[in-house]
């Protein structure tokens, strides 16, 4: 780990001024920045302490009926916020089978969309060819232990998948991110906070200096639910993950939100899927399948990951199942 200058902000007017120094991070949870210091994928010559911004780890309702989440509410408050239990199912099942317990209390959510990937490459105490740590030095996932990586939207450049549940969670709600900046605040829509892989290789769409403040979510989606299919049941990444919003119309689905997590360089939408579902009579199984299908045509699985496909396809029907069993 390399030496780094640290300073506190006691205002977010104060963290951003301090962010917009070169070479600056924010400091929340710092369940994952310790990882990146530790393993040398990030070397920042400052951190910014935003603890004890409190006013951004409020989370309160909004005037159309949605729910606006300070960035720095930690993952467990979150999960067992009364209004996110009973409106939102799809974030409380993802944020509960996302890391350990004690991570949840320190983590916040906020910082979890910010993950890096878990691609072994990447995170190498070797240096290995990795155009995300090395730009230019290539991809050792594209041909070597690639069980783990994209089945979507990859490049022969990067096949890196970003691992967070409660990003899948929130693009499947339509959420919006609320971010602060030198220049200005902006809103950016959840399913477009991570970038397709392409050079310079980023993770996400911030900018340096640019924190998130809050994550906002429409009124209610109560029907909604998240699974995740994982080599044992606790603490572990996912292997493919599946979440699911929908509206009934009557009898018939009046529409659906599709993400898929763990499959691609950011939270996948089932577009496809979504306008093939509208309209349909969720009871008619086979046609719910062949929906599913329809988005799965576009998949590119790997030398090593073809079994994502029907896993990712079995966790997106057993969501829909249980979004539709919610009262
Ligand atoms: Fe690096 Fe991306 Fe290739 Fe992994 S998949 S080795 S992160 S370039």
């Amino acid at each position: 780990m390399l030496p780094f200058r640290y300073a506190r902000a006691a205002t977010v007017d104060q963290a951003i001024a301090a962010g917009a120094a070169p070479n600056t991070v924010f400091l929340a949870g710092g369940t994952e920045l310790l990882n990146w210091l530790r393993l040398g994928v990030a070397a920042p010559a400052r951190l910014v302490d935003i603890t004890r911004l409190d006013d951004l780890a409020r989370i309160e309702p909004l005037p159309d009926g949605g729910l606006r989440i300070g960035a720095l509410a930690a993952l467990s408050d979150v999960a067992r916020h009364e209004r996110v239990v009973g409106d939102y199912p799809v974030l409380h099942q993802a944020i509960l089978k996302a890391a350990s317990p004690q991570l949840r209390n320190l983590a916040t959510i906020g910082g979890n969309p910010l993950q890096h990937t878990r691609c072994p490459y990447y995170r190498s105490a070797e240096p290995l060819p990795c155009n995300k740590r090395a730009p230019g030095s290539g991809c050792s996932a594209r041909y070597g232990l690639n069980d783990r990586h994209a089945i979507f939207g990859w490049t022969d450049d990067c096949v890196a998948t970003q691992p967070s549940d409660p990003a899948v969670a929130f693009a499947a709600l339509d959420a919006v991110f609320s971010t602060e900046r030198a220049t200005g605040g902006r809103r950016i829509p959840a399913t477009e906070l991570h970038p397709l892989p392409a050079a310079p290789w980023p993770h996400h769409v911030l900018e340096p200096g640019e924190l998130i403040t809050a994550i906002e979510l429409p009124p209610p989606v109560p029907r909604s639910a998240y699974v995740k299919v994982r080599e044992r049941a606790s603490y572990e990444y996912a292997t493919v993950s599946a979440a699911v919003a929908i509206e009934l119309d009557g009898a018939t689905i009046r529409w659906a939100r599709i993400a898929l997590g763990s499959v691609a360089h950011r939270p996948w939408r089932l577009i496809a899927t979504e306008r093939a579902l509208a309209g349909l009579d969720p009871g008619n199984a086979r046609a719910v399948r062949r929906s599913l299908d329809e988005s799965f045509v576009e998949a590119r699985p790997l030398a090593y990951n073809g079994h994502k496909i029907p896993l990712a396809k079995a966790a997106a029907f057993r969501a829909i199942e249980l979004a539709l069993r919610t009262p």
